[in-house]
């Protein structure tokens, strides 16, 4: 049977995941965009006398997503109709929705237990043959489908995405021993002629390829700086404008990305490397104190940088 994409499902509404969603919609697909329910109301919704149970507030996370990404300039969206191909909901509430949906991509918390326990509901609510796929950055794919079905697993893939998504060109696929062969031809194909990216078949290795190579060097950066007495700006000068990669330097790079999700991701190989090289993706104590201030980056408003 000739595989199409007629309806793509995307889990996870935070940096990628909306932009993931936004990307499918600008090639046409109709979108399903899932997020978790909140479990607390905000000041303005208990104003408003709304409860915890009102649809607004069930789906207010992918909603502030969506409204995030219209006001990135430029847009994510090349028109603003491609918006509507793109439908809103909640895992809780839409989760059956998936079942309609022949690719369903998994962009949530860079997190094995918690990735695992989101496929175990994906595989009880997917269509047997639906591809399903992980964007994560460097935790083990095969790990993440262990106990799944078997038709799960045949299907089942890494699609790792960068960061923004619309804009970068790479996509690093990573099948596992189990990944049917044509599904990652299928992807592959898709993936270059239809979402026009540049596809590199990666191994299911910590980290993949990308993120292997640039969270060792981002970090041995920070190091140096920390040794050097070196500031943010002066790191970020050498490290962009001043070679020629105005919006890709060092620390602005790390507020685009998000540092929690930089942390997990660097954690990834700290559990697995030994001696010298654990010592470098041991995160220096003012970023993760960075972290549990909060200043995480754009999406929260502060990170190495205000928010312009
Ligand atoms: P993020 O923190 O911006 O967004 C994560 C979203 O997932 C949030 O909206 C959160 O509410 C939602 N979520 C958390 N647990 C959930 C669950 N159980 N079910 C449904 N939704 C849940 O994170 P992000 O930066 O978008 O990263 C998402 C994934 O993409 C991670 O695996 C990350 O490693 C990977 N990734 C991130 C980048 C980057 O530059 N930020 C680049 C490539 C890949």
């Amino acid at each position: 049977m000739k595989q199409s994409i007629k309806k793509a499902a995307v889990i996870g509404s935070g940096v990628m995941g909306s932009g993931i969603a936004a990307h499918l919609a600008n090639v046409g697909i109709p979108t399903l965009l899932l997020d978790i329910v909140p479990n607390k109301l905000t000041d303005d919704e208990e104003k408003k006398g709304l409860t915890l149970s009102d649809k607004v507030v069930r789906n207010r996370i992918v909603q502030s997503s969506l409204q995030k990404l219209l006001k990135q300039k430029p847009a994510p969206l090349t028109t603003k109709s491609n918006l509507q191909l793109i439908e809103a909901g909640n895992l809780e509430d839409d989760i059956e929705k998936l079942k309609d949906c022949d690719w369903i991509i998994e962009v949530i918390v860079e997190n094995l237990e918690v990735k695992k326990s989101l496929f175990e509901k994906v595989d009880q609510h997917r269509k047997p043959g639906s591809i399903v796929s992980s964007n994560t950055s460097g935790i083990s794919v095969e790990a993440m489908s262990e106990g799944r079905s078997e038709d799960f697993q045949k299907n089942f893939l890494g699609t790792h995405f960068f960061n923004p998504p619309r804009y970068l060109k790479l996509l690093e696929v990573i099948p596992t021993k189990n990944t049917d062969p044509a599904v990652v031809s299928f992807i592959k194909e898709f993936g270059e002629n239809v979402l026009g990216k540049g596809i590199v078949l990666a191994k299911d290795t910590p980290n993949f390829i990308a993120n292997r190579i640039g969270t060792y060097g981002l970090l041995v950066t920070v190091k140096e700086m920390l040794e050097g007495g070196y500031s943010v700006g002066e790191v970020d000068s050498v490290t962009g404008p001043l070679i020629g990669r105005p919006k890709s330097a060092t620390f602005r790079t790390l507020d685009v990305v998000g540092l929690d999700t930089f942390i997990h991701v660097a954690k990834n190989v700290y559990d697995k490397v030994e001696g010298a090289e654990k010592e470098v993706f041991n995160i220096p104590s003012f970023m993760q104190t960075m972290q549990q201030n909060g200043w995480l980056g754009s999406k929260s408003g502060q990170g190495f940088y205000l928010k312009q």
